[in-house]
């Protein structure tokens, strides 16, 4: 059916949450796996469908569609929702601790509970309560930060006490500090800080002077317009693209368009830059959004959301449970960055004359935000310390600034008067997330290496990755597409210099 075409209907929470308590008190009794295993099973299809209902307005919210209407049941969403994950949770739990554990493991995979064993530790009523407090705050600086005058103080108060309450919340949980627990969080269980801290050396080493020395030259990096004059038009070189790649992304694409499952028109209400790809783990597709204003770059972006689609699409065909369809990501920006370099050979159809130029911008693009991204983390790494006055805080930024991304010039004054820590909203909303895309970006690269050198094999390697889905830990994932290991010896350096050289070439 068309997406168009889907009503909504709130789902019953009352109803959902009677249901998995039956299956919850059907998993307690069991007296066999078959029994188990179908009640918890049972728990993830409740789950699965709540979800689709709730993504269709979330959809129809993001796309400006019915806004007011719309707004108001994604509010009753967020307050519904964290009762039923909490209950989610409480039976993966008994799942994790039952004598049929390895039984489940053999036929779903070990990484199940991994899944699980990171949601638990978050899960004790103090820590519930300080979370809740959390998304307050998190709410309160997004509110600050859409207004056209902020006013700084009041930005770095609701600042210092999520910070406050992120280090109470680790304390409270055992944790030495925050960071320790923003990276359990991550699911970073195969690499930690020390690997952390030796990759951002390795960006500030090798790509750090490259985008440094470019930037002095003054090039001019105006994004060049695109062919397409309209969405249709965007999404038919899309389709085109997608049906000469292969026939796996050929089946995607038509029932992506058969199905109606992307909105990349501009509307009133809708988020100006938003792309974005939402999951419907129900019905196995992605639903593709964007904001395209006939910028060449925006062809870009657009195809990186299709990609994303893809992987989850392909992941959804292959994996038993919707908690596998997704990796961390770590992984999913492989998947959708990667699909940006298999745009390359059809880019003539997205920018005609101005190819060139738009590889040229994609990777000073790609090598400047390498840079930015670990500036950003090596900040998240310092401002957990609960006595930060909001100078201070400003001359970290500026020194880690002046190290990474020195072309950012911080004027002393801000400094001194405290106006300057970054406003990357990863930091409020997503702790220890951002340097992910940079992980992400080095493995993407030597994709983009390997298909010069053989298409066959990298389109291989890339399928591989997608149908493993979230099924593996980072480093197996990474085994099984022939990638390797970012942190370990030259990798970067290695990666990063033929891309160098072909950005020096191009401009
Ligand atoms: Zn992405």
């Amino acid at each position: 059916m068309r997406f168009s075409a889907w009503d909504y209907t709130r789902p019953d929470y009352a109803e959902v949450k009677k249901k998995i308590n039956d299956c919850k008190n059907l998993m307690q009794i069991a007296t066999s796996y078959q029994m188990f295993r179908d009640a918890w099973l049972d728990v993830k299809k409740e789950i699965e469908y709540m979800v689709f209902q709730e993504e269709i307005i979330y959809i129809r919210h993001l796309c400006g569609i019915d806004y007011q209407y719309s707004l108001e049941e994604v509010e009753i969403q967020n307050k519904e929702e964290p009762a039923l994950y909490a209950l989610r949770d409480e039976c993966n739990e008994i799942a994790a601790g039952s004598p049929y554990r390895s039984e489940l493991e053999q036929e779903f995979g070990k990484q199940i509970f991994a899944y699980v064993d990171q949601h638990r530790t978050v899960g004790n009523s103090n820590s519930m309560r300080l979370q809740s407090e959390e998304a307050t705050l998190v709410m309160q600086y997004r509110q600050i930060m859409t207004k056209d005058r902020r006013d700084d103080e009041e930005l770095f108060q609701v600042f210092r006490k999520l910070i406050e309450i992120r280090c109470e919340l680790a304390d409270s949980l055992g944790y030495d500090s925050y960071i320790e627990l923003g990276y359990h969080l991550q699911g970073r269980w195969d690499y930690g800080i020390r690997e952390i801290t030796e990759f951002r050396n390795n960006i500030r080493k090798y790509v750090t002077p490259v985008v440094d020395d470019i930037k002095v030259r003054k090039i001019d990096f105006t994004y060049p317009p695109a062919i397409a004059t309209s969405t249709g038009e965007l999404i038919s070189s899309i389709a085109e693209m997608f049906k000469d790649l292969s026939d796996e992304t050929g089946n995607y694409i038509e029932e992506m368009m058969r199905k109606e499952r992307y909105d990349l028109e501009i509307r009133e209400n809708k988020r100006s830059n938003l792309f974005t790809c939402c999951m419907l783990p129900y019905e196995k597709l992605p639903f593709v959004i964007g904001n395209f204003t006939g910028d060449g770059m925006e062809t870009g972006y657009a195809v990186h959301e299709f990609g994303h689609g893809f992987a989850f699409y392909t992941a959804a065909r292959k994996q038993p449970l919707y908690e596998l369809y997704r990796s961390s990501p770590a992984v999913n920006e492989i998947h959708s960055k990667t699909m940006e370099h298999f745009m390359y050979p059809y880019l003539n159809r997205f920018v005609g004359e101005h190819k060139k130029e738009y590889i040229r911008n994609h990777l000073m693009q790609q090598l400047e935000n390498l840079a930015y991204r670990c500036a950003i983390d090596e900040f998240e790494h310092l401002m957990y310390d609960k006595n930060l006055s909001r100078v201070r805080l400003c001359e970290l930024w500026a020194d880690i600034s002046s190290r990474y991304i020195p072309w950012n010039r911080i004027p002393l004054e801000d400094v001194h008067q405290g106006r300057c820590w970054p406003r990357q909203t990863h930091i409020v909303e997503k702790p220890f997330y951002y340097i992910q895309y940079d992980i992400a970006q080095i493995s993407t690269y030597e994709f983009y290496l390997k298909m010069m050198g053989s298409f066959k094999q990298a389109w291989t390697d890339y399928m591989r990755l997608c149908g493993e889905g979230g099924s593996k830990s980072y480093l197996e994932l990474l085994e099984t597409a022939h990638l390797s290991n970012p942190f370990t010896g030259n990798t970067v350096e290695e990666i990063c210099r033929p891309i160098v050289d072909e950005l020096y070439d191009l401009c």
